[in-house]
C-alpha cells in the first residue's frame, strides 16, 4: 500500500470515526427519548383507562340508583309495601324487572333487614338478603336517614354469591305527603346488578378498555386496581389488557429516527471519505511545500530552515548530552564554477553533498546552508569526538580531486566544530561559534578544522577595537609603510621595492599586517586603507626615479568601481609615474571575481601598470591562470623557495614556471630568500628577480634611502 493511501485511510478513520461515534450517540440519545417519551405516554394511557373504568362502573351505580329512586319513590309502591303483600303486585311490579338488564336482583326488607319479597333473575329468590350482600346490607341500612320524611339512595359495589354487583337502596316512600305510612322507619327497596361477563363486554365497548376483567380481590394480575364500595373497602380488583401506544409510537418513531441516522451516515461516509481524500491531498500539497520550503532543491538535502529547526529541537530537548556542530565551507569552488559553467559547479555541489551524506551516513543531521556552505549536526554521547573524526574525513575526502563530468576539479575545505557546553546556548548561537571556528580555519591557511573556543570570541572582540583605531589612523590619514627591495637576481641591484603596510608606532599595541589588513577587510576598511598605503607609498617612493613600487591590493578592492581611477589620480597627485607602479594580486582575485579581475588587470595594463600575480604556488591557482590572465610578472611565493634547496619536485615547479612565465613574457620573482643558497638556486631555476630577508627586510623610507646611496658608492657585482 501506498503511504498516499495509508494516509488517506487514516484520515478516514479520523473523520468517519468520530462521525460513527456521534451518528452512535444519537442513536442511543433518540432511543432513550422514545423510550421516556413512549414510557409517559404509556402511563397517560392507563390512568386514563383507569379513569374510563371508573368511570364506567360509576356510570353503572348511576343508572341503578336512578332506577331504584323511580321504583322505591312512588305512591304505589308505598301503598303495596306497609301493610298485607300483594305478591302478584311485587312480582309484576318488581319481580319482572329482575329478568330485565338493568337489575337481576331485588328485595323489599323491613328496617330491621329482614326480607319481606325477594326475586332473582325473573323468579323468587330464597337466599336472604343478609347472606346475598353480607357485612354490605348492615352498612346500607345503617347509612340511610332514620326519618320518613327523607328520601335517599344509597349505591355501592358489594360482593354477592354471584360475583361483583352494584347494589342501591332506598326506602319506599310517596311522593304524595297523603299516603301515610307507619310511623317507624321505612321498608327499604333493595335493587342489585351483577356485573357479569356480558356487562364487562359492553363497559369495554362502551369506554375503551380492552378486555376489561373482574377479580376477586388478591388474585394475581398485570395491571390490578382495586374497586372499593362507597365506604372506600376494596370489594374487587379490575384488570383490563393494557395498551401501550407510547410503545407503539416508540416503534414507528424509532424506525424513523433510526432510518434517518443511518441515512445520514450513509452519506457522511462517502463525504468523509471525499473529504480525506481532500484532505490528504491538501495535506501531501502542504507536506510538499514544507519540504521545499526545508530542503536544498540543488542537493536535496535540508537546508538551513531545517538546520535550524533541528538545532532549537535538540537544544531545548536533550538538556544533558552532547551536542556538536560542524560548519564546512569549500575553498576553490568558485573557481570551478568559475572556469567552467555552472551546471559544472552545480554538479560539483551534488557530488560533495553525496559525499558527506555517505561519510554522515545517519550519525548526524547534514544540510546545506548555501553556496559552497555544509552543516552537520551531531546529537548524543561522544558528538564531540565524533563530529573531530567526522572533520577529518571530510577534509580527506574533499581534498581528492573531483571527476565532473570528465573535468578534473580540485577543491579544499575549511570546517569550524562548535559545541554545547555546560551553558544553555541559543540555536544562532552556536551557529555563530561554529561559523568563527570555520574563518578561523580558512584564516589558518584552509584545509584544516579548528574547534571553537573562547579565545576566538576574544579575537572577535579585539577585531571590533582594533577595527576602531584603523578607522582613526585613516580617518587623520596617518599610517606606516615598510619597503622591501627587491633585486635584480644576476646584478643584485636594487630594482624595486614592495610597499608593506606598518601599524603604527602611536598606537598601543604592535599588529602584524595580516591581522589589520584582515581586520580592515572584514570592517570595510580595506578601501580606505588601500588609498592611504598607496598615497604614502608614493609620495616617499618619488623621489627614486629608477625604482619600481609595488603595492598589494586585496581581492575586495575589486569591488571598488574607482579602483583604477583612484589607482591612476593618487599616482599623479604624489607625482609617480604610472610605468613605475606595480600592482600585486593574489589568486583570491582570481577565484572571487575572475571577469572583474581581468577588467581590473587589463585597465591596469592600458595606463602602464606592472600587475603582477602575487603568492604564486600556495594555493590552487595552476598553470592556466597565467594563460587567462596575461600577468606582467609572477612572484613565487616564500614556501617554494623554502624547499627549493631540498626538494628537487619543487626545483621542477619552479623550472615548469618559468618556462610558461617566459612564453608569455613575463617576469619571475622569488620571494621570501633567506640564503645565498636559496637565492643562487632560484636564479638558475630561471627567476629574474629576487626578494627576501637575504637582500633585505622590510624598512623605513630612510633606511632604503641609506641601502641605495651605499649601493651607488659600491656597484654591486654581477653574479655568473
Ligand atoms: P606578501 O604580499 O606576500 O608580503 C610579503 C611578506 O613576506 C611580508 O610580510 C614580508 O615581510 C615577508 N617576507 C619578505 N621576505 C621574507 C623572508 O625572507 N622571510 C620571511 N619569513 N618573510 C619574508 P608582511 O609585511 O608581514 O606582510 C604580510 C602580508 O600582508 C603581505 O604578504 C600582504 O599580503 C599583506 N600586506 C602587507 N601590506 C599590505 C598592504 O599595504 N595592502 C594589502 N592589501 N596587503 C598588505
Ligand atoms: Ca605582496
Ligand atoms: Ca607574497
Amino acid at each position: 500500500m501506498t503511504r498516499t493511501k495509508q494516509r488517506e485511510i487514516k484520515l478516514f478513520f479520523l473523520i468517519a470515526l468520530p462521525l460513527a461515534i456521534a451518528a452512535l450517540g444519537m442513536l442511543w440519545t433518540t432511543s432513550r427519548m422514545l423510550d421516556g417519551v413512549s414510557e409517559s405516554v404509556d402511563r397517560q394511557e392507563q390512568s386514563r383507562t383507569w379513569q374510563a373504568v371508573r368511570s364506567a362502573f360509576a356510570s353503572a351505580e348511576e343508572r341503578l340508583t336512578g332506577t331504584v329512586t323511580d321504583n322505591a319513590h312512588w305512591d304505589d309502591a308505598a301503598k303495596q309495601s306497609y301493610g298485607p303483600i300483594d305478591n302478584k303486585w311485587m312480582y309484576d311490579a318488581w319481580g319482572v324487572g329482575t329478568a330485565d338488564i338493568n337489575y337481576d336482583t331485588i328485595y323489599v326488607v323491613d328496617p330491621q333487614g329482614n326480607d319481606i319479597v325477594s326475586y332473582r333473575n325473573g323468579e323468587k329468590f330464597t337466599l336472604p338478603s343478609r347472606d346475598y350482600f353480607g357485612d354490605a346490607l348492615r352498612q346500607t341500612l345503617g347509612s340511610l336517614p332514620n326519618d320518613n320524611s327523607t328520601f335517599a339512595v344509597i349505591t355501592t359495589l358489594v360482593n354477592t354469591p354471584n360475583g361483583l354487583a352494584v347494589m342501591a337502596a332506598a326506602p319506599i316512600l310517596p311522593t304524595n305527603g297523603d299516603i301515610k305510612i307507619p310511623a317507624a322507619r321505612a321498608n327499604v327497596l333493595i335493587l342489585a346488578s351483577s356485573i357479569t361477563a356480558d356487562a364487562l363486554a359492553r363497559m369495554s365497548r362502551q369506554y375503551i378498555v380492552d378486555g376489561l376483567s373482574v377479580s376477586p380481590l388478591g388474585t394475581s394480575a398485570a395491571t390490578a386496581y382495586l374497586l372499593r364500595d362507597r365506604w372506600g373497602n376494596p370489594v374487587a380488583q379490575a384488570s383490563w389488557k393494557a395498551r401501550h401506544p407510547g410503545d407503539a409510537a416508540r416503534k414507528s418513531y424509532r424506525f424513523s429516527a433510526f432510518a434517518t441516522i443511518l441515512a445520514l451516515i450513509g452519506v457522511m461516509l462517502p463525504i468523509s471519505f471525499v473529504h480525506a481524500r481532500a484532505i490528504s491531498k491538501m495535506g501531501r500539497e502542504e507536506e510538499r511545500s514544507r519540504i521545499a520550503a526545508r530542503h536544498d532543491s540543488l542537493s536535496g538535502l535540508p537546508n538551513r530552515v531545517f538546520l535550524l529547526e533541528e538545532l532549537t529541537k535538540q537544544l531545548g530537548s536533550a538538556k544533558t548530552s552532547e551536542l556538536a556542530l560542524i560548519f564546512v565551507d569549500l575553498d576553490g569552488f568558485k573557481a570551478v564554477n568559475d572556469a567552467y559553467d555552472h551546471e559544472t559547479g552545480d554538479n560539483l555541489i551534488r557530488a560533495v553533498a553525496a559525499g558527506l551524506s555517505s561519510l554522515v551516513k545517519g550519525q548526524g543531521l547534514l544540510a546545506r546552508l548555501g553556496g559552497d556552505e555544509f552543516a552537520i549536526l551531531f546529537g548524543g554521547r561522544d558528538a564531540s569526538s565524533r563530529a573531530e573524526t567526522m572533520a577529518t574525513n571530510i577534509l580527506t575526502f574533499v581534498k581528492e580531486p573531483f571527476n565532473i563530468d570528465g573535468r578534473i576539479a580540485c577543491i579544499g575545505a575549511s570546517v569550524g566544530i562548535a559545541e554545547r557546553g555546560d551553558e544553555p546556548l541559543e540555536p544562532s548561537e552556536l551557529m555563530r561559534r561554529a561559523d568563527i571556528a570555520m574563518y578561523d580555519a580558512k584564516d589558518g591557511g584552509r584545509n584544516r578544522w579548528r574547534r571553537f573556543d573562547a579565545t576566538l570570541d576574544l579575537k572577535r572582540s579585539e577585531d571590533v577595537s582594533i577595527a576602531g583605531e584603523l578607522r582613526a589612523f585613516v580617518a587623520r590619514g596617518e599610517f606606516e609603510v615598510a619597503y622591501q627591495p627587491m633585486v635584480d637576481a644576476r646584478t643584485r641591484a636594487i630594482i624595486g621595492v614592495e610597499a608593506l603596510a606598518r601599524w603604527p608606532k602611536s598606537s598601543q599595541r604592535n599588529l602584524p599586517p595580516d591581522r589589520f589588513i584582515h581586520v580592515a577587510e572584514e570592517h570595510g576598511l580595506i578601501d580606505d586603507l588601500g588609498a592611504l598605503i598607496l598615497q604614502i607609498a608614493c609620495r616617499e617612493m618619488s623621489q627614486w626615479q629608477e625604482l619600481k613600487l609595488a603595492v598589494n591590493i586585496s581581492p575586495l578592492q575589486l569591488n571598488n568601481h574607482n579602483l583604477v581611477p583612484d589607482i591612476k589620480r593618487i599616482a599623479g597627485e604624489n607625482g609617480l609615474p604610472l610605468e613605475r607602479l606595480e600592482v600585486e594580486f593574489t589568486e583570491t582575485v582570481l577565484i572571487k571575481n575572475p571577469r572583474r579581475a581581468k577588467q581590473v588587470i587589463q585597465e591596469l595594463q592600458g595606463c602602464g601598470v606592472t600587475v603582477a600575480l602575487d603568492d604564486f604556488g600556495t594555493g590552487y591557482a595552476s598553470v592556466g591562470y597565467l594563460r587567462e590572465y596575461a600577468f606582467d610578472k609572477i612572484k613565487l611565493d616564500r614556501s617554494l623557495t623554502q624547499v627549493i634547496a631540498t626538494n628537487t619536485a619543487t626545483q621542477q615547479v619552479v623550472q615548469g614556471t618559468v618556462l610558461i612565465a617566459k612564453g608569455l613574457s613575463a617576469d619571475i620573482i622569488a620571494e621570501g630568500v633567506e640564503t645565498e643558497e636559496e637565492a643562487q638556486l632560484m636564479r638558475l631555476a630561471g627567476c629574474q628577480q629576487l626578494q627576501g630577508y637575504y637582500f633585505g627586510r622590510p624598512e623605513a623610507v630612510a633606511t632604503i634611502g641609506t641601502m641605495l646611496d651605499h649601493e651607488t658608492a659600491e656597484p654591486a657585482k654581477v653574479m655568473a
